[in-house]
């Protein structure tokens, strides 16, 4: 099954079990000023988990468009993390709960996929026997492939009772699908959402008990099309191909450069689409340090010049299906990327001298960490990473120490200021290119947006 098909099977399987479809909030959240990034689908609907927004409806369908910076470091290393992914939900806001939640789950993976249910495991938080008895009793998944773990594993968000923040959480159960050699790979998270935490260990029930799903579309993809992970699917495959393309080299050769740079490439592109730009604070900043991150990464493939942005054109034509929105920024999208590849470029052998010589010594200080950053538009993350490619330490506190160093000797706190400070998030939004659903295509299925 292709990804574009699979996106749009499940959203009609949970049509026909009453759920609205709902468009994918941006990526920048609209109502949720604690995350800087849409790190799930629930984050549209926390309001109407805490009883407090209401809506004409109790059963909602996302494919939701995610970013997580807390993967960056995943993105190459493991085969199914990505910073950008998509998430396909389903939603109960006081409707249906968690026996519904896991029979339809198991329906769909199994009936609607077709996948064998002797490839499936499922955990379950510890003291969780209703969902224990209902994949048991009721699925009949045999209690040896049912395992329990704690409150890190199986409940969301990760950790939520005693640490972690505030907010709507509850227990988890997910579902992992047995790859060949013994791995496996988690693929749904069905959370039934019924506390809201209000401190450590203070979990206050909500109104009403709530179900937030989430699967990944990407590794799901991957189960269906038998490869050995996300960057091997219909859609992404393309775009790794053209990386290697352009950089002349091999995918097998250099998979976890090519992966990492056509990955973050895609999270940019869908960034920039909605006009978040690189900058030196909150999401410009993660924008630039995905893409500074990519071209040091052809940089180290041998090539000093611009060339990155012309993998938008296969982002784009990969992606159309799901965001035929893309086409019409793309031109400028493709821009800036360039301008800030050639901003990078202008001082990246400088950069990369000076981190060579600081790198024969045992340490990089924290000064030429600073100077780095400073001068050569190295981000702190990237150098960090240099030196463990290395091996060698990086003072990060001595770091940070330069850094508010150099904001008091320049005296204003400008450099600080524009480095930490909050943005112009709301001014930010209201520039944005809302994405704004009209309906679905009866005959291609596709949504028609504006
Ligand atoms: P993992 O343990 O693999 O990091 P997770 O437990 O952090 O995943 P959830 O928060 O439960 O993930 O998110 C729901 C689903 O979203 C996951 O089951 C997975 O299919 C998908 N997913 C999560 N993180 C990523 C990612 N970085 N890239 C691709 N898919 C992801
Ligand atoms: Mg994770
Ligand atoms: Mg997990
Ligand atoms: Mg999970």
């Amino acid at each position: 099954m292709k990804t574009d098909e699979l996106r749009e099977t499940y959203l009609d399987f949970f049509e026909s079990k009453g759920c609205v479809r709902r468009p994918s909030d941006l990526l920048v959240p609209l109502n949720d000023q604690s995350v800087l990034f849409t790190p799930a689908g629930m984050n549209q609907f926390k309001e109407q988990f805490l009883g407090i927004g209401k809506t004409d409806f109790t059963r909602a369908t996302t494919c939701q468009k995610c970013i997580r910076t807390g993967d960056i470091e995943n993105v190459g290393v493991t085969p199914f993390h990505m910073t950008f992914f998509e998430m396909l939900g389903n939603f109960s806001f006081g409707d249906y709960f968690k026996r519904d939640a896991i029979h339809w789950a198991w329906e769909f993976v199994t009936q609607k996929l077709g996948i064998d249910g002797n490839r499936l495991t499922i955990s379950v938080y510890e003291d969780d026997d209703e969902a224990f008895g209902i994949w048991n009793e009721e699925i009949k998944v045999p209690s040896s492939r049912i395992r329990r773990c704690d409150e890190e594993d199986n409940f969301w968000p990760a950790g939520a009772p005693t640490h972690g923040p505030n907010g709507v959480c509850g227990p988890c159960s997910e579902i992992f699908v047995q790859l060949d050699g013994g791995k496996e790979v988690e693929i749904w998270n069905l959370v039934f959402t019924q506390f809201n935490r209000v401190g450590v260990k203070q979990l206050e029930p909500l109104p009403s008990k709530n179900i937030d799903t989430g699967m990944g579309l990407e590794r799901t993809a991957s189960v269906l099309q038998g490869v050995d992970s996300v960057f091997g699917i219909d859609i992404l495959k393309p775009i790794v191909d053209a990386a290697g393309q352009l950089l002349g080299k091999s995918p097998d050769e250099e998979m976890r450069r090519l992966r990492r740079i056509s990955e973050h490439l895609r999270t940019v592109t869908f960034c920039m689409h909605e006009n978040v730009m690189p900058s030196n604070e909150k999401q410009g900043y993660v924008v630039r340090r995905l893409l500074r991150r990519a071209v040091l990464d052809a940089y180290q493939l041998g090539t000093d010049e611009a060339i990155l942005h012309q993998l938008v054109t296969p982002i784009v034509e990969a992606m159309k299906a799901g965001y035929p929105e893309l086409a019409k920024t793309a031109g400028g999208v493709a821009g800036s990327i360039k301008a800030e590849e050639e901003r990078f470029l202008n001082t990246i052998d400088r950069g990369m001298s000076l981190f060579e010589s600081e790198a024969k010594g045992e340490e990089i200080s924290g000064e030429a960490a600073f100077k780095l950053h400073s001068t050569y538009g190295f981000p702190i993350e990237l150098t960090e990473e240099l030196a463990q490619q290395r091996g060698v330490k990086l003072d990060r506190e001595a770091y940070e120490q330069s850094v508010k160093q150099h904001a008091l000797d320049s005296g204003s706190g400008a450099f600080t200021k524009e480095l930490f400070n909050v943005g112009p998030i709301q001014t930010l939004k209201s520039t944005l290119p809302t994405t704004e659903f009209v309906g679905y295509d009866q005959q291609s299925g596709k949504a028609t947006i504006k």
